[in-house]
């Protein structure tokens, strides 16, 4: 994409009701445009790194087993009043009538949903296990939106619904959901921590949320010190990540024994980035869901509901991830791999140079940004430092007159001097 033909409204300035670093940089970067309170528009750069996350995400929900289908983002609040808890819900919930007076929402998560979907497709036991997930934006109207898209009113989820025929089975699926999330968040550069969680609104009897540390985090998560030392590139870093002891602190305020010594207890702001539950027969009871089993007998489905706050995590991602200067993505969500930036637009042996690799680049697949246009070289490189891409190619007239390139790795220091060749082959690699 040459830059001179995009959309990035980038800011000089911090803007001033930002409070958290990665508000502050998606605002700057261009990534978002808050429309009204808590709700963001997603500009061309931002939404590359959203549709980055969910890929990934969605990948790792695949692999898992788990099924995707697209449910729609309103819902009757007949279904509601049927589980009960179109009165539980609470403000949170926005609720309006449509033009026959019929009472609707905007859906904050789709437990209902799913199961009348999955009551009306299925006959018998064979059907099961069944795990089925979406990707799907969601309301709530939280009380004080905050933070940018990290505690948005509108805002993207990743929800899988698992059913199983008895509580053992429901007890896997919820182990391998929990297998997944830690792999999803590896794959996204974060170390997520595994809480326990107390079950809330949802009920039920098994629940952890994953947490990233981080400063900016709105929960107080109590922590054995020895997670500090698992480097999620170790081959048993998920198996360690597993069976390290965390709490939130209002949980872990009511743990009599605990197990970590004193001088191993440590706690920190956590961001919540996915939340698992198992709880049972709660929504196939009350939504009338049974299934025969191989005795003849009608069971009631065990379910688990698994989400992951798809845009939350780019703001996790930026608080854990920047410098002074910017954003430093990781390269798995980064929204193009390579800055490309021509010192001097106006010189012909320049741009012909630059352009020439942009082609050579984008015919090999690499996700180039090139910024062609007419700019002073000191503004070229502070936007590329702000938006953070993981490579900074830079074209100048005494590098054109020698064959030669510069090659930079955001977040290093050095800038390698190389011929073409050899830089070329380096991104293509
Ligand atoms: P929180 O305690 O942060 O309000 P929650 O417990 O209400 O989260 P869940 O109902 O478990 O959240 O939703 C699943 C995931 O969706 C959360 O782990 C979080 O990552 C994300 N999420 C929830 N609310 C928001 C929000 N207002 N804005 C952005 N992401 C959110
Ligand atoms: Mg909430």
């Amino acid at each position: 994409m040459r830059l001179s033909q995009y959309f990035l409204p980038v800011l000089k300035e911090t803007p001033g009701d930002a409070q958290v670093v990665s508000h502050q940089l998606m605002l700057r970067a261009g990534l978002i445009r808050q429309t009204s309170s808590g709700i963001y528009a997603w500009l061309p750069l931002g939404l590359r790194v959203l549709r980055k996350i969910e890929a990934i995400v969605r990948a790792e929900q695949d692999r898992a087993g788990a099924v995707e289908l697209l449910m729609p983002t309103i819902q009757s609040a007949e279904l509601w009043k049927e589980s009960g808890r179109f009165d539980a819900y609470g403000p949170e919930m926005l609720r309006f009538k449509d033009r026959h007076g019929r009472e609707m929402l905007y859906g904050p998560t789709n437990e209902e949903m799913i199961t009348t979907i999955f009551r009306d497709g299925v006959r018998s036991y064979r059907d099961l296990p069944r795990s089925l997930y979406h990707i799907q934006w969601k309301f709530r109207d939280e009380v004080r939106p905050r933070f940018g898209i990290m505690r948005g009113r509108e805002f993207l989820m990743k929800d899988a619904y698992s059913f199983d025929m008895d509580a053992a089975g429901g007890q896997a699926s919820y182990r391998a959901m929990f297998a997944a999330y830690l792999k999803t968040f590896a794959r996204l550069g974060l170390k997520a921590v595994p809480v326990r969680a107390p079950t809330g609104p949802i009920g039920g009897d098994l629940s952890h949320e994953f947490h990233i540390l981080a400063d900016t985090g709105e929960s107080e998560v109590f922590y054995d010190a020895a997670l500090e030392d698992i480097d999620l590139n170790d081959a048993d870093a998920t198996e360690r990540l597993t069976a390290i002891y965390a709490m939130e602190a209002e949980e872990h305020a009511k743990v009599v024994d605990c197990p970590v010594p004193a001088d191993r207890l440590r706690s920190r702001r956590g961001i919540e980035v996915g939340h698992i539950f198992f709880f049972g027969t709660k929504y196939t009871e009350a939504l009338g869901m049974s299934v025969q089993g191989p005795d003849g007998v009608n069971v009631h489905p065990q379910m688990g509901s698994y989400g992951i706050g798809v845009s939350r995590l780019m703001g996790a991602i930026i608080e854990a991830s920047h410098d002074k200067d910017g954003i430093v993505w990781p390269d798995a969500v980064a929204p193009y791999q390579v800055a490309l930036i021509n010192l001097r637009a106006d010189d012909t042996a320049c741009k012909t140079a630059a352009d020439a690799l942009y082609d050579q680049l984008t015919a090999a697949g690499v996700e180039v940004l090139y910024d062609d246009r007419d700019e002073r070289g000191g503004a070229k490189f502070a936007t590329a430092d702000l938006i953070g891409l993981p490579w900074q190619l830079v074209i100048g007239p005494k590098g054109v007159a020698a064959g030669t390139v510069e090659l930079k790795r955001r977040g290093a220091a050095a800038r390698d001097e190389l011929s073409v060749e050899a830089a070329l082959a380096r991104l293509i690699a």
